[in-house]
């Protein structure tokens, strides 16, 4: 393309709400193939809400709610933002822990009232030595079994508590994923979440492929794997734990909704943090290439 057709392409994008970083971007959209999009934020709203509380008989649900809420609180990820709100909700002012460590993909740890206290993954618990009695694996699984997250509190060695929490699939994605479709693009949902949970994402967005459970770190990794399998990738992504994917995709679509980390990582930001304008990227892009397929 000329570089009036590349000033003119990019000048609507603004409109539209895309920032393009450079011709390479507009170059490679001609050739992806499968598009990569992160759950959480990305194909959710990633505001979830704290629905359910069920402690073990050796808790007292304020209790758990106090201390869960006070470690969460000191991180920025959405299901941790959830519990936090959810807790100073129901019991108000929450505690500063004493010690505080962010377990990325897994959950947290952090020290309150003088508790050892773990919150996150039912692997992370497990990792510490503590299982989940009978009755609150039972929470877990139906939780997991409707799409939800159940994230799983500890403290002192012992399980205390399985809390529900659930994020919406946005309104827009199915559109979008049709898109994208369109466009001759195949979906694949990519996240750390466990399997029953991205299953049941994905069918609610329409999309059939799901890499799930996959550590922050290894996002890129799987990124690496399909472009061995000879597939050009775009990743659509909004975290911090997307920042390295976003990297080493062929083309990275950071929401600007999104963190700076994401922003900086892609080629294109999607600056309204909508879905749909991912397709609308790649459609404006090919046409200021003159190549629309
Ligand atoms: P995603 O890929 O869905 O954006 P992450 O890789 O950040 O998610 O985390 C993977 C999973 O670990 C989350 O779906 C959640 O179940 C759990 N998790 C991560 N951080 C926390 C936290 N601070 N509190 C509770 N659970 C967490
Ligand atoms: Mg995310």
């Amino acid at each position: 393309a000329t570089p009036m057709a590349l000033m003119v392409g990019t000048g609507r994008g603004a409109r539209l709400g895309i920032l393009i970083k450079g011709p390479e971007a507009l170059e490679t959209t001609r050739t992806v193939d499968t598009v990569v999009l992160d759950k959480t934020g990305t194909v959710t709203t990633g505001k979830m809400t704290l629905l359910e509380v069920h402690s073990a008989a050796s808790a007292d649900e304020r209790e758990v709610l106090r201390l869960a809420g006070a470690v969460e609180h000191m991180s920025e990820h959405p299901v941790a933002r959830a519990v936090a709100a959810g807790a100073a909700e129901r019991v108000g002012p929450l505690p500063a822990p004493q010690e505080f460590t962010n377990l990325a993909g897994l959950g947290v740890r952090g020290v309150v009232d003088g508790h050892a206290v773990l919150v996150g993954r039912v692997r992370l618990l497990n990792e510490s030595g503590a299982a989940l009695p009978k009755e609150l694996e039972r929470a877990r699984a139906a939780a997991e079994a409707a799409g939800r997250t159940a994230v799983t509190v500890a403290w002192d060695g012992e399980a205390r508590a399985v809390l529900v929490v659930a994020d919406a699939v946005k309104e827009t994605s199915p559109e979008a994923i049709r898109g994208l479709r369109a466009l001759g693009l195949s979906p694949i949902l990519l996240t750390g979440d466990n399997e029953t949970v991205a299953r049941a994402v994905a069918a609610e967005a329409g999309i059939d492929e799901v890499i799930a459970e996959v550590m922050p770190e290894d996002k890129v990794a799987v990124i690496k794997r399909l472009q061995a399998q000879g597939r050009r990738v775009a990743m659509v992504g909004d975290g911090v734990n997307d920042a390295a994917a976003l990297a080493q995709a062929d083309l990275g679509l950071a929401m600007g909704t999104g963190t700076d980390a994401a922003i900086e990582a892609g080629d294109v930001t999607l600056v309204r943090g909508d879905l749909r304008v991912a397709a609308d990227a790649i459609r404006l892009s090919r046409r200021t290439l003159g190549t629309i397929r």
